[in-house]
């Protein structure tokens, strides 16, 4: 929390210093280095965000009618932080998801992920760089029901043009990971909306993405479940220190995580900083059986879904 903190205090003093440098070199009182030093304060103020949504709208046409689905979202999202957007059902957290994950365009406005504006590729590119930076976790866990869980997981890295037997190796590494390893050959319709869930996750990860975007993961699920699979997400992303962006409308779920984005009809009500309520690193210094394996045994209680 203090490293948060602490980077947002150090962005915001360099970006300001960068202003005031800025400010000042119209008026001859800084050389030309003095204006030098004002670009890259300012660049490296402005740069430092992993995610950075700016002056974001969509609108949809439905005949006559336009539906301002977004307003104007501007976001900046570090690198490793989780990120919840919380709102009630038409406020625009899947469209804002979909267009952060490069799934559907904006009517106006900039994504720069890594330093790309997402927002500006050809299809093509954007393609290339979902495969190559995102994974998506779905509230319906869309898996491929005439494919196995193996295959599933493999599929990610049969468009980045793996082999057979790599894919197989990745996934089967990837299904351990998520407590799944008994579970290989089953299909979609063979397993609990948890134990789905779970190679959702598995595939969402396994080509090593930089972030994942995840929309109501655990909106078909029960509690216990719900909660075994926030957990994983998490711990997923702590070990790796990568980016998450959940979608949901359910406070307890937003307690996860670092931070969270409060939408109310297309725009941003309110921004805050949260303490998680679930942290891997203290969990697993409390308790004895935790292992280097991130995944738990599925529940015995997990429904059918
Ligand atoms: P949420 O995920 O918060 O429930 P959505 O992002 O799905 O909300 O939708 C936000 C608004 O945009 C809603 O009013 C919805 O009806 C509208 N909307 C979403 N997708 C479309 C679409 N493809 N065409 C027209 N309107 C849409
Ligand atoms: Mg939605």
């Amino acid at each position: 929390m203090f490293c948060r903190f602490f980077r947002f205090f150090v962005k915001r003093a360099t970006f300001s210093a960068g202003k005031l440098f800025y400010l000042c070199k119209g008026k001859d009182i800084f050389n030309r280095t003095a204006c030098s030093a004002a670009t890259v304060f300012i660049e490296w103020g402005e740069t430092l965000s992993f995610i950075e949504v700016k002056g974001l709208r969509k609108v949809y046409r439905l005949g006559q009618e336009k539906v301002y689905a977004l307003k104007n979202i501007n976001l900046n999202i570090e690198k490793g932080e989780i990120c919840c957007i919380l709102g009630t059902s038409g406020s625009g957290k899947s469209t804002l998801l979909n267009m952060l994950a490069g799934l559907e365009k904006p009517t106006r406005g900039d994504i720069f992920i890594n330093g790309v504006n997402i927002a500006k590729l050809s299809e093509r590119k954007l393609a290339k760089f979902r495969q190559e930076n995102t994974g998506f976790i779905f509230q319906a866990y869309n898996l491929l029901q005439q494919l196995s869980s193996l295959e599933n997981v493999g599929m990610p890295l049969m468009f980045k043009g793996y082999s057979r037997s790599k894919r197989d190796r990745e996934a089967r590494k990837m299904l351990k990971l998520v407590g799944l390893e008994s579970r290989m050959k089953h299909r979609p319709n063979q397993m609990s909306g948890g134990q789905q869930q779970r190679v959702g996750i598995a595939r969402a990860f396994v080509a090593k993405p930089n972030v994942i975007f995840a929309d109501e993961p655990t909106g078909n699920l029960d509690t216990k479940t719900t909660t075994d699979v926030m957990e994983l997400m998490v711990r997923m992303c702590r070990k790796h220190n990568l980016t998450l962006i959940l979608v949901t409308h359910d406070l307890d779920i937003a307690k996860y995580a670092d931070r969270i984005v409060h939408l109310i009809d297309g725009d941003i009500h309110s921004d805050e900083l949260n303490e998680a309520i679930y942290n891997p690193d203290e969990a697993e210094s409390g308790s004895a059986e935790n292992t280097e394996n991130t995944g738990k045994e599925p529940a015995e209680n997990e429904t059918k879904k």
